[in-house]
């Protein structure tokens, strides 16, 4: 096997630290320094001296052109490159680079879905570099990462308000960490994303135009066999997959991307990769890069990677699991007990605030997840339902208990707990990380946000949590600037929130009925199933005020985001809708029909040779498929004029319900027809590769 150096490899195509360490002058590598470590604005001249910097370092590693690499809200990056050249007099060019050009770009952004926001403004948005997050070589191209905003200041990007909700929590925990005596430069939210991910071949997808169309199946009748006997999960991964896997990690390696865990997931053909955390605007960066990455790296392989969070029914969809943490740039992790029972206090505050916000702003992290796609996990069983509640584990519900009742601490050490007096035991993570189905747990050191589908942007969920934290943080440091007793202050206020948002803790079975009921109707837990439901509630009022005050979102960002992601949703399933459609018209109908006519014609061939034969066979399988191909074609008309009705709805809100209530259970009825009609039908009839061809046919 190829020896690897992968220490050398590693970051080799990144502008990182190390780079602009030894090749920029100290002067304009400090000056950097400050701009990336304390947000502090940046000299003009230094982004000159970087650019030149820049420039021959990307040269040097074969880059040809630049680009400003943003999130726009499609959810996916945007790039659009320049080369470099620039005419030199005698007719050749010389490579080129500004500051300027570095600094902002100016794409022509009118194609970029931005809800009304620049019809109202400007029609060009403008690019900025965000020098937090390293810029890197890809495809022969120095990709710079950057914010994209509008002329007036609009954010049209996931990043923008990411880098600000960032900021907001960054100002509220400094607050508080000085409160216990710690003046810290900043504080930054750390997020590690585990990515699921299928991986299928490239000529059986080829065959699906639903796959090709959509990224999921829209049809498909069950295999024999599905994920029963949880073969696939942490089993020896097989060599095409091996060497997939490879490429990618060099690849994600060499953009400085801290690849490290790998493993089969639950479904047949799922899989998994994890990076080490890192903060949470360079985690974002990094896992648009990788899903970009793991798809096309796929096909030099002959494969294909499925990011869409349901492409099968029947076996588990893909999610993405948001380990998300507070930590100082002192390395304090502020979600870690410490060691001394002040430490302690300070972790439960900081504990008690991501409890509170969780619960406050429940429907925010609903909706911050909330994709036609990831509508078929949330609630189904594989991943956590749509209700969210917090996952503390026994250890530490016991001590919050204890907090709360001002009773002795049962544990594994019986301690009474005095906040600033006594100490807490160190959680392991077995007693803390046994639970799989709730969608908010708390995992020893960090919380885990599970309910992200695969192709998400980690961008939008963290942009809720880090606000809706820092809100919580705020209400705290007000409270607690002004206390005489700092000390019993702080155990009434720990104690107060523990009273009041002990409904949002749940440790028990987040799939089962009873948990439905009990969140609803007892807790008054809120239940938002599909996107349709949750996405109106960014405009609430309680939402809003939150998110503006902490100068995360405009009011007009807010309303452009929500008509965003409707129409998003709207249009997802509407093409899902017409692909349907296509399908049953052009091939599974004709499919179907050729089949009823070899039928019959040996049916007619065989009676006539013999009046002896029953032909039971032919003659039922033909009854049944005649009467499905009724069936499918009355459903597909019904579809069609489901489809033809959306036009007619007056807003986005108005056609996302119809979608939910019309459109969907619509197309559910049309395939339900075409599946059973899949059984009834020799495999060499039907058109497209069957599911057990799609989920097992990669070795
Ligand atoms: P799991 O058991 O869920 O697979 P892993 O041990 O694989 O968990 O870790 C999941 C992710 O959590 C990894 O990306 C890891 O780097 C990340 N992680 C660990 N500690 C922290 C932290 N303090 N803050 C954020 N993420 C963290
Ligand atoms: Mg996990």
């Amino acid at each position: 096997m190829e020896k690897q150096n992968v220490p050398e490899l590693f970051g080799s195509m990144v502008f990182d630290d190390r780079v602009m360490k030894a090749r920029l002058s100290a002067k304009v590598y400090n000056s950097l320094r400050k701009t990336i470590d304390e947000n502090t604005d940046l000299d003009v001249s230094v982004a000159e001296a970087v650019a030149q910097v820049m420039r021959d370092w990307a040269i040097e590693n074969g880059a040809t052109h630049f680009t400003h690499w943003f999130q726009p809200l499609t959810g996916v990056t945007a790039e659009k490159h320049d080369s470099f050249i620039s005419p030199s007099p005698d007719g050749g060019v010389i490579m080129e680079f500004s500051g300027k050009e570095l600094i902002k770009g100016e794409p022509d952004a009118s194609s970029f879905p931005s809800g009304g926001l620049r019809a109202t403004f400007e029609a060009r948005g403008y690019t900025a570099w965000d020098p937090t997050s390293y810029a890197f070589i890809k495809d022969h191209t120095l990709c710079i990462p950057t914010a994209f905003c509008s002329y007036s200041g609009e954010a049209l990007d996931k990043k923008t308000p990411l880098l600000r909700s960032m900021q907001a929590l960054n100002v509220q925990a400094k607050r508080i960490l000085k409160l216990f005596g710690k003046d810290v430069k900043y504080v930054r939210t750390s997020v590690g994303p585990e990515q699921e991910y299928f991986l299928i071949d490239r000529e059986m997808f080829e065959k699906r135009p639903d796959l090709i169309y959509t990224g999921r199946t829209l049809f498909g009748a069950m295999p024999p066999k599905g994920q029963e006997l949880d073969d696939h999960y942490f089993g020896v991964i097989k060599p095409r997959v091996t060497a997939y896997m490879e490429d990618l990690n060099k690849e994600l390696w060499k953009l400085g991307i801290l690849a490290k865990t790998e493993h089969n997931e639950v479904a047949p053909a799922q899989h998994e990769l994890a990076p080490i955390y890192s903060t949470t605007n360079v985690a974002t960066d990094n896992n648009q890069l990788t899903m970009e990455i793991m798809q096309k790296g796929a096909r030099k392989h002959d494969l294909v990677c499925l990011l869409h969070e349901k492409p099968f029914a029947g076996v588990n969809g893909s999610g993405k699991h948001n380990n998300w943490s507070m930590a100082t740039d002192t390395g304090m992790n502020l979600l870690s007990p410490g060691d001394t029972p002040f430490e302690n206090a300070q972790f439960l505050l900081f504990l008690a605030a991501v409890i509170q916000a969780v619960d406050d702003y429940s429907d925010l992290l609903r909706l911050s997840v909330a994709t036609a796609g990831n509508d078929h996990r949330l609630g189904a069983n594989e991943a956590p339902p749509a209700i969210i509640s917090v996952f503390l584990g026994e250890e530490l519900t016991a001590i919050l208990d204890a907090i709360k009742n001002d009773t002795p601490y049962q544990g594994k050490e019986k301690v009474i707990m005095k906040l600033g007096v006594d100490s807490l035991p160190r959680f392991s993570r077995d007693t803390t990380d046994r639970n799989r189905t709730s969608p908010f747990a708390f995992t020893g050191n960090k919380f885990e946000f599970r309910s992200l589908g695969s192709s998400n942007s980690i961008a939008c969920c963290n942009i809720m949590l880090n606000a809706a934290v820092a809100e919580s943080l705020k209400q705290y440091a007000d409270r607690l600037e002004g206390a005489k007793d700092f000390e019993s202050e702080l155990h009434a206020l720990i104690k107060e929130t523990i009273t009041k948002h002990e409904r949002i803790l749940f440790n028990g079975n987040g799939y089962g009925e009873e948990w439905v009921r009990e969140a609803v109707e007892v807790r008054g837990l809120s239940n938002l199933k599909t996107t349709a439901d949750a996405m109106p509630h960014l405009l609430d009022k309680k939402n809003k005020d939150m998110l503006m005050s902490h100068k995360v979102f405009t009011e007009s960002e807010l309303q452009s985001r929500c008509e965003i992601m409707l129409e998003n949703y709207c249009k997802t399933v509407n093409i899902e809708g017409h692909t349907m459609v296509d399908m049953v018209r052009k091939s599974y109908l004709p499919a179907i029909e050729e089949y009823l006519y070899s039928l019959a014609q040996t049916t007619s061939l065989m009676q006539s040779v013999s009046k002896n034969v029953k032909c039971s066979y032919e003659i039922s399988t033909m009854e049944r498929l005649s009467e499905l191909t009724d069936c499918i074609l009355d459903s597909v008309e019904k579809l069609e004029g489901a489809l033809e009705d959306l036009k007619k709805y007056p807003d986005i809100m108005a056609t996302s319900k119809a979608v939910r209530d019309d459109l969907i259970p619509k197309m559910d009825a049309l395939r339900k027809y075409v599946d059973e009609a899949e059984m009834l039908t020799s495999e060499k009839s039907w058109p497209v590769p069957s599911y057990g061809k799609l989920l097992f046919s990669v070795y």
